[in-house]
């Protein structure tokens, strides 16, 4: 076994790993990044529609404003300090990327060009507001190669095709982490005074979803099991449009650009649920009405999917109706929406250009994951106590500045703003910090939990177990929840991995290259997950952003203004036995902007 030595170890090379390394390394720390894909393949690259920024470039617009629109889109469980830091830092971090190469679309005078997006509005909700920075709709592409070409300027060192299965703690920090080179089937021992998981998200625990293959939350599971907390993990988003029976997304800026939501009977439905703001409204009630309009037998064909109309004559006559001056052509929409004509074309042979795009709900986002502060150190407890060494940034990480609901284009300001607040805190702290040792045998217990999967000798082939747990989270802890469901979800979960446990079988024994056995390592990650989603959803008995409740169809503010933390109870982490999940809901949504201005106080959200 190879052990290598850095100041700082970043897992995962997405837009907040990558800011993060290049932040550490401007600060003169020792770099590595540690990725189970190829930099550029991450996740982040499919991001579309645009990264939020009060540039005020097109329309007037404040920090504040959308701190308001933050905290409100995520039904108030966002951390205000949080969300203030978000909006305020995402300005400069927005000019940052420019001038790191960013090639943004531009106003006809040059400056940056931002459009519409769900929930983003000015002076407290007044109207939609223009804060969305884009580049076409390949934002998320053009973030990921700008800052990977930036890392590798600065010298970052990258461990591509490493996939990192444990995390080492000793002497109560942490200090590095155990990863599997794919091609040799090797283990590695990563040492390092600081180490940051920007692993993102776990969609993969849902049927439909909009995420890639790879977002099985390993990172949130690793460190799950040697006992740091999951927060808020029941508010997972659902984006309302997904391409039909795929998942594959849809960007918002679809709607952001004039796009109508369509029922079987041609209604603009969305008038119904959000009078003011429609098809603009935040993406829990977007994905919601949806739902209401199919069980009400007005989806398409009968079926459980709606319209998503981009054609311009439709988006013109809805422009010509609400008094805009504003018309688009053929040529505007194929330039603005590239990437999703490209979609529909290829996947559903569907041209939006001539003929509207079946959608429905798609399991987007996860809100919750790895305690952190602002500056992405990672927390324990509801005292914010600091776990030294250890730092979580981007999807993975729950700041927390989403709350319940997050907002479109509010994601790729996370990773940016939240990766670089990690980085410098990083190059700080490894400045001061010794290098605590590694304990004895660091990678043992991986290592020997590696050796049972691979010598498994049951019947099933993990993509059964999978196919399975996709199917009863999808059921029965998606956009609508109720107890008994989401009971029957946690026992057939655990069902689940009472057989992965024991019963599964591998057709490749191999060493290079092992996708059987790695996946079904991630399977392992995603099971937990979803045990941890579905133990929190079914405790918190409100209705909340992504987290809405049949049976407990109210906000209730009185007693739910708090966060979750969902803690392992076992002392072993290998081999994962159906864990206990002990929950602590002590840890208060911080309220410091409703402290100075009222209207940031918890109300109604009214669309
Ligand atoms: C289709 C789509 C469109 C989106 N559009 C937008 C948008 O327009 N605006 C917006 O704000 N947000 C958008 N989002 C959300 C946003 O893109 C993601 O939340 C964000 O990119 C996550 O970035 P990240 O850096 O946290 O992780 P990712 O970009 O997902 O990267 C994860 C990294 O972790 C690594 N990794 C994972 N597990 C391991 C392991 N075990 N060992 C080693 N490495 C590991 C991977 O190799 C990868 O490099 C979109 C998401 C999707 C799926």
């Amino acid at each position: 076994m190879q052990t290598h030595q850095y100041d700082a170890i970043i897992v995962g090379a997405g837009g907040a790993g990558l800011m993060a390394a290049l932040y550490a390394s401007k600060g003169g720390a020792n770099v590595a990044v540690v990725s189970k894909l190829y930099p550029t393949r991450s996740h982040t690259g499919a991001a579309l529609g645009g990264i939020g920024a009060a540039l005020g470039n097109l329309d007037e617009d404040k920090p504040l404003w959308h701190a308001y629109d933050t905290v409100k889109g995520g039904d108030y469980l966002a951390d205000q300090n949080a969300a203030k830091v978000l909006a305020e830092n995402a300005v400069d971090a927005v000019i940052e990327l420019e001038h790191m190469g960013l090639p943004f679309d531009r106003t006809p005078e040059g400056r940056i060009s931002q459009r519409r997006f769900g929930g983003h509005t000015s002076n407290f909700g007044e109207k939609p507001v223009r804060r969305a920075c884009h580049a076409a709709d390949r934002t998320g592409h053009m973030i990921l190669q700008t800052l990977y070409q930036q890392c590798i300027k600065n010298d970052v060192k990258f461990f591509d095709e490493f996939h990192v299965v444990d995390v080492i703690m000793n002497q109560g920090a942490c200090v590095g982490v155990v990863a599997i080179q794919l091609g040799t089937g090797e283990f590695h021992v990563f040492h390092g005074k600081a180490t940051l998981f920007a692993t993102g998200g776990w969609g993969r625990v849902w049927r439909i979803t909009s995420n890639a293959h790879s977002l099985t939350g390993d990172g949130a599971a690793v460190v799950y099991r040697r006992g740091i907390p999951m927060q808020d993990m029941e508010f997972f988003q659902f984006h309302p449009t997904g391409l039909y029976g795929l998942g594959v997304l849809l960007t918002e800026g679809i709607r952001g650009e004039g796009g109508i939501l369509l029922n079987k009977n041609g209604e603009r439905f969305m008038e119904k649920y959000a009078p003011k703001i429609k098809d603009l409204a935040s993406r829990d009630v977007v994905s919601r009405s949806i739902y209401l309009e199919v069980r009400d037998g007005l989806g398409i064909g009968g079926k459980d999917y709606v319209h998503l109309d981009i054609r311009p004559s439709t988006v013109n006559r809805y422009l010509a109706e609400a008094g805009e001056t504003r018309r688009v052509d053929d040529a505007y929409i194929a330039r603005a929406l590239a990437e999703t004509l490209d979609v529909c074309r290829t996947y559903a042979g569907v041209d939006p250009l001539t003929e509207p795009m079946p959608i429905q709900p798609t399991a987007h986002y996860a809100m919750g994951g790895i305690p952190t502060n602002v500056d992405a150190e990672v927390v324990m407890d509801e005292n914010w106590t600091v776990l030294p060494g250890m730092y979580a940034a981007g999807e993975v990480a729950c700041v927390s500045c989403h709350g319940a609901n997050r907002l479109g284009t509010n994601s790729l300001v996370d990773l940016v703003v939240f990766g670089r607040r990690g980085g410098i805190k990083i190059a700080e702290y490894v400045k001061g910090a010794d290098l605590i040792p590694l304990p004895a045998n660091p990678a043992g217990e991986i290592e020997a939990e590696f050796k049972r999967l691979r010598t498994s000798k049951g019947k099933t082939r993990a993509y059964e177990l999978r196919k399975q747990m996709q199917k009863v989270m999808m059921d029965n802890v998606g956009v609508f929840r109720e107890e008994s469901a989401m009971k029957e979800a946690v026992k057939q979960v655990q069902e689940l991995r009472e057989r992965y446990q024991t019963d599964l079988a591998f057709d490749d024994n191999g060493y290079q290259y092992n996708t059987d056995l790695m996946e079904a390592w991630e399977l392992g990650c995603l099971l937990d997950l979803a045990e941890v989603t579905a133990i929190s959803a079914l405790n918190r008995t409100e209705s909340r952003g992504g987290h809405s409740r049949e049976d407990y169809q109210k906000r209730d503010d009185d007693n739910w203004l708090v966060h979750t933390l969902a803690y392992r109870k076992s002392e072993i982490a290998y081999p994962v036995t159906p864990p206990e999940v002990e929950l602590n809901i002590n840890k208060k949504v911080d309220m410091s902007l409703a402290d100075e201005d009222p209207r940031f106080l918890p109300k109604e959200r009214a669309y």
